[in-house]
């Protein structure tokens, strides 16, 4: 028994017996010279395979349009457009001369060195293209070589495949109810496997690099899509603890399934909104499933941390509109970046050169001080907001004074767009984070200025407690039940609602089941959360009176201490979702 920890890209449990898909590829492609007198004939059968090629996956996104949103089947349009790109179709006849060798070669070595340039960029985007590339190329040279696609739309029964890389088109023709996981060598939460696994609900673990040297194909392999956890043949009380955990997950899609179009409202009637938090614009693919009223936290820094560029403004509109037209009129809420601490930004902050970065050049510090910087971000954010419902949050916000500059810049950014001509929605939300103790002490100030309130506790627990949140050795020091802490939850919505604004959440907090029914009794309007979080703390809402959570939170206000904190919120909570303190 082995254990290997990935990437996880598609929630639940798979167990089954591997199945290794090698790329041989490269064996099987023949090679021979050419007279020059045979170059029109092999430029002839390139033509010929391109035009099968393009028809080919022509049918496929039209077979995707059928199985998957449309926004999933556009990778299907993105390769036909690759195949039919003039420059790439030059390159191979300027080397198919050159080099005077048969067609097959001249297109595997021509998308080789396209793809080995690609892998190699310092920019995450294009090194996750460059699976797109080998996918163009296997189109084309499926026509010449031995075609393998029929091997993946007969598999066994409880099949977990493992490859090196899939194209979306192997995807697209497994026998879905075949497979029961899926494992790579490569790829990331934005590959587009990982994207199409979640579409298709298979559990999926990537960048595993090197599993496919390590099997030979008899192994049994269990996976947690959640964890990023792969063992190789388990032992028989593992596997058996992954069967146990497979019928549960089941379980729990079903009762969540029934939840998904329910609103979060208690017993009693009081709804409240639960939205989830992204970092990247894929992951909003998704979050219908789970049942998210929006999005209340859109970390947008992993658009620039992703990349060793600067994001433009043009690559930043495009990022968000992509989130807003797949959330439809559904809220999004975008957060200025939040870089600085531990998130530092390539190129523009140098890593380490603070002695106390999380008391540093982070967040709305960064962007007061680069006014150009800033206002690239917000006109983009505001461009976007011309096509749905957008709401702009404002990170480590400590006090007035700064909020009233961030509010300056604001104006000057709108005022820009204005000039250009450009649209966006001149009544934009604007909003606070609390998560630095001076803001949620002033909270009654800043709610004179601020659309709406997000609190963000893990940094507000971190800053309160003085607990580093990445410093393994004080981590456990840090406690968000400590009677500080929900005082400062306290004041900070009771100073939204004084003013009439709403108080939303979108530290990790919001989506810890034992503090649902102390957040909806302190009156929270809204919990963001990670997706996958939403439909449990739901089920709760959903179970408890809003007047058994007011009283709750009153006697929980009365503690003095987190442990007597802890122990009246499990005492209430222990039927209903049997576990303690973390989310
Ligand atoms: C928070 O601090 O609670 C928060 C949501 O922001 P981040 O985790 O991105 O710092
Ligand atoms: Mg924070």
């Amino acid at each position: 028994m082995k254990e290997l920890h990935g990437i996880p890209v598609s929630p639940g449990i798979g167990i089954g017996k591997v199945f290794l898909y090698l790329d041989n590829m490269a064996l099987e492609i023949p090679r021979y010279d050419i007279t020059r007198g045979q170059v029109e004939y092999e430029w002839s059968r390139f033509t010929a395979a391109l035009s099968n090629a393009v028809a080919e996956v022509r049918s496929l996104y039209d077979q995707a349009v059928q199985e998957m949103s449309s926004d999933q089947a556009e990778i299907f349009q993105a390769h036909s457009m690759m195949l039919e790109d003039k420059q790439f179709h030059e390159q191979i006849r300027t080397k198919l001369e050159n080099d005077l060798q048969n067609i097959e070669w001249i297109v595997w070595e021509v998308s080789h060195e396209l793809i080995q340039k690609m892998s190699a960029s310092p920019d995450a985007y294009l090194r996750e293209r460059a699976a797109d590339i080998a996918g163009v190329s296997h189109y084309i040279l499926d026509w010449f070589v031995s075609n393998k696609k029929t091997s993946l739309a007969a598999l066994p029964d409880h099949t977990i495949l493992v490859a090196h890389d899939l194209m979306p088109a192997d995807i697209l023709s497994l026998d879905r109810s075949k497979v029961t996981g899926i494992v790579m060598d490569s790829g990331g939460r934005t590959a587009h496997t990982a994207i199409l696994a979640r579409a298709f609900e298979i559990p999926a673990v990537l960048g595993l690099s090197g599993i496919t040297k390590n099997l030979n194909g008899a192994e049994v392999l269990v996976l947690n899509g959640d964890t990023g956890v792969v063992i190789i043949d388990p032992d028989a009380p593992t596997q058996k603890r992954y069967e146990k955990a497979r019928s549960e997950y089941q379980k729990k899609l079903a009762l969540f399934e029934s939840l998904r179009k329910l609103p979060a409202q208690t017993r009693d009637g009081h709804t409240v909104k639960l939205h989830a938090n992204i970092e990247i614009a894929e992951e909003a693919e998704q979050l219908s499933c789970y049942g998210a009223d929006g999005i209340g936290l859109y970390r947008s820094e992993f658009l620039f941390l992703s990349s060793a560029h600067v994001a433009s403004e043009e690559k930043q509109f495009q990022a968000y509109r992509r989130v807003i037209k797949i959330m439809g009129n559904l809220p999004v809420t975008i957060r200025t970046i939040d870089i600085g601490g531990d998130k530092v930004l390539p190129g523009i902050q140098q890593a380490n050169n603070e002695k106390n970065p999380l008391l540093g050049w982070r967040a709305i510090r960064f962007c007061l001080a680069r006014p150009g910087f800033f206002k690239t971000q917000l006109r983009a954010v505001l461009r976007a907001s011309a096509f749905g419902t957008v709401r702009i949050l404002f990170p480590l916000i400590s006090g007035c004074e700064e909020l009233e500059q961030v509010l300056t810049v604001l104006e000057e950014a709108k005022a820009e767009c204005r000039q250009k001509g450009q649209l966006y929605d001149e009544h934009i939300a604007v909003g606070s984070m609390i998560e630095v103790p001076s803001a949620a002490l002033t909270a009654d100030i800043l709610a004179e200025k601020s659309d709406f309130f997000s609190i963000g506790t893990n940094d507000l627990v971190q800053y309160t407690m003085a607990v580093d949140r990445g410093n393994e050795q004080v981590n456990h020091l840090a406690q968000p039940f400590h009677p500080a802490i929900l005082r400062l939850i306290k004041y900070t919505i009771d100073s939204a609602h004084a003013k009439g604004i709403p108080a939303a959440m979108c530290g990790e907090f919001a989506g810890a089941p034992l503090a649902t029914m102390l957040l909806l009794g302190l009156g929270l309007d809204e919990f963001s959360m990670t997706a996958q979080a939403i439909p449990i703390i739901k089920h709760i809402i959903r179970s408890v009176t809003w007047e058994q959570c007011r009283l709750l939170a009153e006697k929980a206000l009365s503690c003095t201490a987190e442990q007597q904190v802890l122990r009246l919120l499990e005492e209430h909570n222990l039927e209903r979702i049997g576990h303690g303190k973390s989310a």
